[in-house]
């Protein structure tokens, strides 16, 4: 079965809040608001949207046209995915990439994140789950991209979040005091990971005195749009960073709202600093654009490209090399899985004999906690019982977490939040095989027979 298409629209005049005041509700000027939104005239009041969303931003009773809470929605895409009626539409800049990839003065980069390559051929009538990574890139490279892939960046954000953890572990349970780690007296423990950006927002929004203990890592994704217009633009691609058009191509909606935030500007910031750019350059995004898996087919689509009939094989360059930590980030435990692996080679000097840490995975569960016993190499192998948490898709499970933080901090070192279901492989913006893909996490049966 081919995956169902999913209704966009163009970015409406004022999404940015043009004109407007510097906040209007809780977004700020330039970020993007309404990114999902309800058709009212395909809503048929079936209630089922509600059941999904992790927020509760959406207003509606049974038989009613249900509506969106801009203020409160975090972008995640779960109601569209779980609408059985085709109602929930999502803004798209294909026609701005598509405008970009014809322009011959623009370098256009795609910036491909883990859970892409296992759904995109959906879209094309592969069976869900079909891995298609050769694939994907040469159809990018087709459509007239240059490949810069995610997984690279993943491995980037690990060790940031994983060195920054183990910082916070050396000032507040080994005791160190020193100018490597003083700074972690203002970032206590529980570590929380920071590169899912519906949890970010939510947490912003309703667990603000998370703030402290959320990393201060950027997504795989910004960090990618950072380093793509510095690093990459001078020693890998030689282009003047004002001519090169990042487009994320992710699983997830709630990126196209993380690319809007308005201090994701560190390639500019840095370029004008140190003198690449003259210093009255106009400011640029990190990401100009983010596009969803179901996005990616229609650009695919609309330029003759089936990455089903692609080669199956793919010769890696430079921003294409990674290791197996970056790509289990698609799932929920990906991300802590692979932070542990450094955080126990860091903490004990070893490498981890079995890198599989089985304990942390569990796409069906939306709450696992785990123990992991680590030897101190600064403590003659005293055995620390590292504690840790990952919750995923689930408001109750996330709620329950906050509690027991509020109660006790020491409960768990280490806690994983991905927004949907299962972490980004179930993402807002993956294709559809029929509505409710995520009935899984519903706390309610379906009100509807499917
Ligand atoms: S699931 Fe779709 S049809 Fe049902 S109430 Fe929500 S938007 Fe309307
Ligand atoms: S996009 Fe996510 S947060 Fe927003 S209404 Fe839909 S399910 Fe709720
Ligand atoms: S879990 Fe993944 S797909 Fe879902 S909101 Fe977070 S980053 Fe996006």
């Amino acid at each position: 079965m081919t995956a169902m298409n999913v209704v966009t629209f163009r970015p409406p005049k004022g999404c940015r809040g043009e004109g407007g005041p510097d906040y209007q509700g809780n977004f700020r000027k330039g970020e993007l608001r309404g990114i999902i939104h309800i058709n009212k005239d395909n809503c048929v009041g079936c209630d089922t949207c509600r059941k999904f969303c992790p927020v509760d931003a959406i207003d509606g009773g049974l038989g009613a046209i249900h509506t969106i809470r801009d203020d409160a929605c975090v972008s995640c895409g779960q109601c569209l995915t779980a609408c059985p009626f085709a109602a929930i539409e999502q803004m798209s800049f294909v026609d701005e990439v598509i405008a970009a990839l014809d322009d011959p003065k623009k370098f256009v980069v795609a910036h491909p994140s883990p859970a892409v390559r296992v759904a995109l051929t959906e879209e094309f009538g592969a069976k869900p789950g079909e891995l298609c990574t050769e694939q994907l890139l040469n159809a990018l490279e087709k459509a007239g991209f240059e490949v810069y892939d995610v997984n690279q960046t993943a491995d980037q954000t690990i060790l940031e979040e994983g060195t920054e953890f183990i910082k916070k572990v050396r000032y507040w349970l080994l005791g160190e005091r020193n100018d490597e780690v003083n700074m972690m007296a203002h970032h206590p423990l529980p570590h929380f990971t920071s590169c899912c950006p519906g949890w970010v927002r939510n947490m912003e929004i309703n667990y603000a005195s998370a703030i402290p203990h959320v990393s201060t890592t950027k997504s795989p994704v910004q960090m990618g749009g950072a380093l793509a217009k510095t690093w990459a633009a001078k020693h890998v691609w030689n282009k003047d960073p004002r001519d090169i058009v990042m487009v994320a191509v992710t699983p997830c909606t709630a990126k196209i709202y993380e690319a809007s935030r308005p201090e994701f500007i560190d390639a500019w910031k840095w370029n004008v600093k140190n003198g690449e750019l003259p210093k009255d350059t106009p400011v640029f995004p990190d990401i100009d654009y983010s596009l969803t898996t179901r996005d990616i087919a229609e650009v695919f689509r609309r330029k003759g490209i089936n990455p089903l009939a692609m080669p199956k094989t793919y010769e890696t360059k430079t921003m294409g090399k990674y290791t197996g930590a970056g790509t289990i980030f698609g799932c929920s435990g990906g991300v802590m899985e692979a932070a542990l692996r450094t955080a126990y080679f860091i903490l004990s000097g070893e490498e981890l004999k079995n890198p599989d840490i089985i304990s942390v995975r569990g796409l069906d569960k939306a709450l696992i906690e785990a123990t992991i016993p680590i030897p101190l190499k600064a403590k003659n192998g005293e055995i620390f019982e590292l504690r840790v948490a990952i919750v995923n898709g689930a408001l109750q499970e996330l709620d329950k977490v906050m509690r027991i933080i509020n109660e006790d901090k020491n409960r768990w070192h280490f806690i994983e939040v991905m927004n949907c279901p299962g972490g980004c492989v179930n993402g807002g913006g993956q294709p559809l095989q029929g509505a409710g893909s995520s009935w899984l996490r519903s706390s309610e049966p379906l009100p509807l027979k499917l």
